[in-house]
């Protein structure tokens, strides 16, 4: 809302003893004058909308009573959208040449909006992406689950050949208005319909496809192309794959599908590098050998180091950046073995090495 506010009647340019027919009449003039279609000067809309609201109030009896007692308090309590949401533009300024693709409030209300019909809501789904993929970059299949309109009821959620019925507790509104007076100011607080919960109808045979929701939810597959490098976080937004238009034949939302590193029992993933532990048995770490290592380019060895812990790194053998680049490194931890069962065999041989061991400390 511009600030200062001005008065509607001062905002119309009307006595404020204009009747219905004056209003309208100053409405349409004005209307004319900033329609953001017509002028383009950086405050029509912001004026436009101005004009807007104090139609809005001054052509609705009870508002108008309301603003005249108390003033701009008498209707602060009233949204944007119950403002606007009985103007009929078409209907009030037919014949002055706009094009009103949209009801008022989805093109001038709150949000932001461009014009034509509303998009579906995006739809979000993880995608876990394999390590051998994150190196290569390449296509996945994403399946996710989407609701649609109910075919065997068209989405009434009435049973074939029944139809539900407009809700008597609200009229088919789905909202009950609830008038409570504070000190001098008439209050009306919208709550949603208990008796059809906000549905603004009541189905008494309900559609045994949809248990009565109107909505089917069916699995889906898309297939998307994961970059090279992609890591935890990267949003890969498909369009035309999210939920439905609310509005019939407006386009559907994005599907956002969120790449996540799919879990590797070979591999740990740190940004571009990878970790492998290798296990080693004592006599192997003692003795020395050469170890087989698994990468993602395939096997190969390094040599085993005595001490536990040792890291080999393998720069070159890790991951790329996002979008492609030099690779990080794969770092090899030796893990030894210690065993927790001995034959009678290796029993006498570790016996026979700690004679040996104690043997030669000196003292
Ligand atoms: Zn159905
Ligand atoms: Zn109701």
């Amino acid at each position: 809302m511009p600030e200062p506010r001005r008065d509607y009647y001062e905002v119309l340019g009307v006595p404020r003893d204009a009747d219905d027919k004056a209003i309208k009449a100053a409405f349409r003039e004005l209307a004319k004058q900033y329609h953001p279609d017509r002028n383009r000067a950086p405050d029509a809309e912001a004026k436009f909308k101005q004009i807007a609201e104090a139609f809005a109030v001054l052509s609705d009896p009870d508002k108008r009573a309301r603003y005249d007692r108390h003033g701009f308090a008498a209707v602060s309590d009233v949204s944007q959208e119950d403002l606007f949401g009985g103007l009929d533009l078409g209907d009030l300024l037919g014949g002055l040449g706009f094009g009103f693709g949209a009801p008022f409030f989805d093109r001038f209300g709150r949000r932001p909006r461009r014009a034509g019909p509303m998009p579906g809501a995006d739809l979000e789904v993880a995608l876990a992406v394999p390590l051998e993929r994150v190196l290569h970059g390449g296509m996945e299949t994403v399946r996710f689950r989407r609701t649609h309109s109910c075919d065997a009821c068209q989405g009434s959620g009435a049973a074939a050949g029944t139809k539900p019925r407009a809700c008597e507790g609200c009229h088919g509104t789905g909202q009950q208005a609830q008038r409570s007076r504070r000190g001098n100011v008439l209050f009306e607080t919208i709550t949603t319909c208990e008796s059809c919960r906000g549905r603004g109808k009541l189905i008494e045979q309900p559609c045994p496809s949809c248990s009565a929701t109107g909505e089917v939810a069916r699995e889906e597959e898309v297939r998307v192309r994961v970059p090279v490098g992609a890591t935890d976080g990267v949003v890969l937004r498909v369009a035309g794959h999210g939920m439905p238009s609310p509005t019939p034949g407006g386009p559907a939302g994005n599907l956002l599908v969120f790449v996540e590193t799919a879990p590797d029992p070979r591999f740990e993933r740190r940004g571009t590098d990878l970790s492998h532990v290798a296990r080693l048995s004592v006599a192997d770490a003692a003795l020395g050998t050469e170890l087989a290592v698994e990468t993602l380019d395939g096997p190969t060895t390094v040599p085993a180091g005595t001490q536990p812990g040792a890291v080999f790194p393998l720069p070159g053998k890790g991951l790329p950046e996002l979008g492609g680049g030099e690779r990080g490194a794969l770092y090899v931890i030796v893990r030894v073995d210690v065993p927790t069962e001995l034959s009678d065999e290796a029993r006498a041989l570790f016996t026979h090495l700690r004679e040996l061991e104690r043997a030669q400390k000196p003292g």
